[in-house]
């Protein structure tokens, strides 16, 4: 069975927010539960939803597939059945949605996972973003400054936001585990509800003076300057990563990492080809004829070059070692150049006479049309 789209999967449409993504899987995940849904169907359609959001929630995987396709996604997305292989999901996001359920369900394994709701230090989320660069700076390499927007851990009270640890006592509401339960009544039975503290907001701490420096929230927010060492022989589509410049993390955890996507600017007359450049370099029907050496063009400056006598139109000749530095070792790839013959288009009256010497000379022999003519006949 062809896969279906994962946007059509949690329906929307392309270029989804991620509050988007969030809300619509809440929705589908809620529709398709089998324990809600009797339909034979449900069971397959709440994997599909799963499987959809595990990627688009990813914002590296859904890089990948709004660029590939499936074909751009890990195919290793667990299939196994419900109670068994919940792996690749994201346990916070379900038990976020099933919190209001958690009476109800018993074959899911989610009561356990919900006491491991961490209050624990936790790294923040990656962030994505791209950046161009000159062709020739990407074969050279070059180092760019760029300003980050980053949340910074306050290094005053080292992300606790309270004035010194004697102000951090664990939250009265919760007892320091962070969330509260509640029963209700609903069309289900009764259910429990297992809600986040409303006053420590699930960090199970409580604090009685905030931090003077960041004002009780642990981390200040500033633009900072990263100079960025892009590596000879990147090329498009691959990525950097600056650490610590994502997302700032919680409970004291450290930022996420920041990746740069390199996009690189085509140059007017190199072309490049894994390692390898290309150019092509016009060359006159005489030079062709009779040989010659020219100062070619290379990424790495002039280099002389001989065009032997009875060059051909669109022959390459490889100048070897003067293409691009490998980004992992330190071999190098090759020019090709391509000579393009050029023939001349207006002539003055020596040049016409001279040619035409030629031209009466060559008529005693068989021309190469003529020759061609022949196995015609
Ligand atoms: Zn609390
Ligand atoms: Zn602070």
């Amino acid at each position: 069975m062809a896969k279906r789209d994962y946007y059509e999967v949690l329906g929307l449409s392309k270029g989804a927010s991620e509050d988007e993504i969030k809300k619509a899987y809440r929705q589908m995940a809620k529709k398709y539960h089998p324990d809600i849904n009797k339909s034979p169907d449900a069971e397959e359609k709440f994997k599909e939803v799963n499987e959809a959001y595990e990627v688009l929630s990813n914002p590296e995987k859904k890089a990948n597939y709004d660029r590939f396709g499936h074909a751009g996604v890990d195919g290793n997305f667990s299939q196994g059945g419900f109670g068994s292989g919940f792996g690749g999901f994201n346990m916070d996001d379900l038990n976020d949605i099933f919190s209001s359920f958690t009476g109800g369900f018993s074959g899911f394994g989610f009561g356990g996972n919900r006491q491991r709701r961490n209050n624990g230090p936790t790294k923040g989320e990656n962030r994505y973003t791209t950046m161009t660069i000159d062709f020739l700076d990407a074969i050279h390499g070059v180092d760019k400054l760029i300003h980050v927007d980053v949340d910074k851990m306050c290094d005053a009270c080292h992300g606790s936001g309270a004035y010194s640890s004697a102000d951090i006592e664990t939250c009265p509401t919760c007892h320091g585990t962070g969330h509260v339960t509640r029963q209700t009544r609903t069309a289900f039975g009764i259910m429990q509800q297992v809600t986040e503290c409303p006053d420590c907001h699930g960090s199970g701490k409580h604090i009685k003076r905030h931090c003077d420096k960041c004002g009780g929230e642990g981390y200040i927010h500033r633009r900072e300057e990263v100079e960025v060492s892009i590596p000879a022989g990147i090329n498009s589509g691959q990525q950097i990563r600056v650490a610590g410049m994502g997302e700032r993390g919680t409970n004291g955890g450290p930022n996420g990492d920041l990746y740069i996507e390199i996009n690189v600017r085509p140059h007017q007359y190199f072309i490049r080809e894994g390692n390898n450049i290309h150019i092509k370099v016009p060359i006159s029907a005489i030079d062709a004829t009779l040989g010659c050496t020219i100062d070619v063009p290379t990424v790495h400056g002039d280099v002389e070059l001989t065009i032997p006598a009875g060059t051909q139109p669109n022959q390459q000749l490889r100048i070897k070692g003067y293409g691009v530095k490998d980004l992992r070792s330190d071999n190098r790839g090759d020019e090709y150049v391509e000579v393009e013959v050029t023939i001349p288009k207006k002539l003055t009256k020596e040049e016409r006479d001279l040619y035409s010497q030629l031209a009466n000379r060559s008529n005693k022999k068989e021309s190469v049309f003529e020759k061609f003519k022949r196995q015609f006949k």
